[in-house]
C-alpha cells in the first residue's frame, strides 16, 4: 500500500565547510581532475546520508555536483556561451549579483547536461526511490543576454532552444532506469507577467517522455534565501495546470501557508507538494509547528494526494540547520500520519 503522507525534498542540499573550501581549492588550481571528482562524490554520499538520516521517503543527490541551484557547472556542459561579470559585486546580498552569460551562438549541450551521470552515480550509493531534477527551459533561458542585437531576440527564443536539450536529458535519463524526474521552473512564478507561452514551452521539453512520475517545482526565488516576486500562485495557475505533470511542488511555509485554498483544485488532477518547512528562515520548526501547517494542508486537499517538502532546495541554508529541518518534517509528517491512521 502507497505510504500516507510520503516526505521528500525539492533537490538541493546544503554545503558541507568542506565542499566550500574544496571547491575554491580546485579553483585555484591545487586539486587535480580525480581529486575533485573525490570531492563531489563524497558530497553526494553526505547529502545523501542527511537524508537517509532524517528518514526522507523520496530523496535526491542534494545537486552537489552543481555550484549552486542551475549555476556554473550546469551552463558548463553548453556551447555558445561566454560568462559575464555580475552587475554588483559588494554589499548586501542580492540576485543581481548572480552570473550571467553573454550568447555568442545558438547554443547546444553536445554531450547533454550531466544529469544522467549525476543519477547513475547517486543510483548505486542508495536504495531508496530517487528523484532526478533539471530547470526548465523558461528558467535556464533567464541567466542569458537576449534583446535587439543579439542572437536571441528574447527570452522565450532563448528558451525554445533550450527545451530539444531538456528533453533529451530526460529521455536519456528514462533510459537509464530514472524513475522520477522533476522540473524546476521557479521562473514562470516569479515572472508570470513575462511575453512567454509557460505551459507550451514546458510541455513540449517533456515531449513523447513515457515511463517516469514528472514533476514540476515553481517558487518564488531562493538565491542569497531571499524571494524576489510578489509570492501568489494566482498569476500563474491555469498555466502551471496546463503543465503536463503528475505533481506540482510548491512553496507554502515561508508564506505562512497563504492560498493553501488553491490546492484543493490543484489535487482534482494532480498530486501536489506542499513546502512545509521554511528553507530561508532559521527559526527552525518543531515536530508540532510541521503538523499544524500539515493540518491546515489538509483543509484543502486529500491526504491520498499530498506529499511533504520543504519550500526550495537547501542550497542557501547552513548545514546544521537544513539536517535539523530535514528531522522537523518527517517528525511533523509522522505526527500527523499516527493521528489520520487512529
Ligand atoms: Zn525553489
Amino acid at each position: 500500500m502507497k505510504k500516507l503522507l510520503p516526505t521528500s525534498v525539492v533537490g538541493s542540499y546544503a554545503w558541507p565547510s568542506w565542499l566550500h573550501t574544496g571547491l575554491a581549492a580546485a579553483h585555484r588550481g591545487e586539486y587535480g581532475p580525480v581529486d575533485t571528482e573525490e570531492l563531489l562524490n563524497d558530497a553526494v554520499d553526505m547529502a545523501i546520508r542527511d537524508q537517509e538520516d532524517a528518514g526522507i521517503d523520496l530523496i535526491s543527490d542534494g545537486e552537489m555536483r552543481r555550484a549552486g541551484f542551475f549555476t556554473a557547472a550546469f551552463y558548463g556542459h553548453l556551447t555558445g556561451l561566454e560568462p559575464l561579470e555580475p552587475n554588483r559585486k559588494v554589499g548586501a546580498a542580492g540576485h543581481d549579483q548572480q552570473h550571467r552569460f553573454k550568447v555568442v551562438e545558438r547554443i547546444s549541450a553536445p554531450h547533454g547536461f550531466g544529469v544522467v551521470n549525476e543519477y547513475l552515480y547517486a543510483r548505486q550509493r542508495t536504495t531508496k526511490p530517487l528523484k532526478c531534477l533539471i530547470p526548465g527551459p523558461f528558467t535556464l533561458a533567464g541567466r542569458l543576454t537576449y534583446g535587439d542585437g543579439e542572437v536571441y531576440g528574447s527570452r522565450e527564443e532563448a528558451a525554445w532552444d533550450f527545451v530539444p536539450l531538456v528533453n533529451a536529458e530526460i529521455k536519456a535519463l528514462a533510459e537509464a532506469g530514472a524513475e522520477f524526474v522533476q522540473l524546476d521552473e521557479p521562473s514562470s512564478a516569479i515572472h508570470p507577467n513575462a511575453e512567454a507561452a509557460f505551459s507550451e514551452l514546458f510541455n513540449a521539453a517533456l515531449k513523447d517522455v513515457t515511463g517516469v512520475t514528472l514533476a514540476a517545482h515553481l517558487c518564488f526565488g531562493n538565491y542569497v534565501g531571499r524571494p524576489l516576486s510578489k509570492r501568489t500562485y494566482k498569476p500563474i495557475f491555469d498555466e502551471m495546470m496546463a503543465f503536463n505533470v503528475d505533481q506540482l511542488l510548491l512553496e507554502f511555509a515561508n508564506r505562512e501557508m497563504a492560498e493553501v485554498e488553491l490546492l484543493t483544485e490543484v489535487t482534482q488532477e494532480k498530486e501536489v507538494a506542499v513546502g512545509v518547512v521554511d528553507v530561508k528562515s532559521y527559526y527552525i520548526e518543531t515536530a508540532e509547528d510541521v503538523a499544524e501547517r500539515i493540518r491546515t494542508v489538509l483543509t484543502a486537499v486529500p491526504a491520498e494526494k499530498l506529499s511533504l517538502i520543504p519550500d526550495c532546495g537547501f542550497s542557501e541554508t547552513a548545514r546544521w540547520a537544513s539536517r535539523a529541518k530535514l528531522h522537523a518534517l518527517t517528525a511533523g509528517a509522522a505526527l500527523v500520519r499516527q493521528q489520520l491512521m487512529g
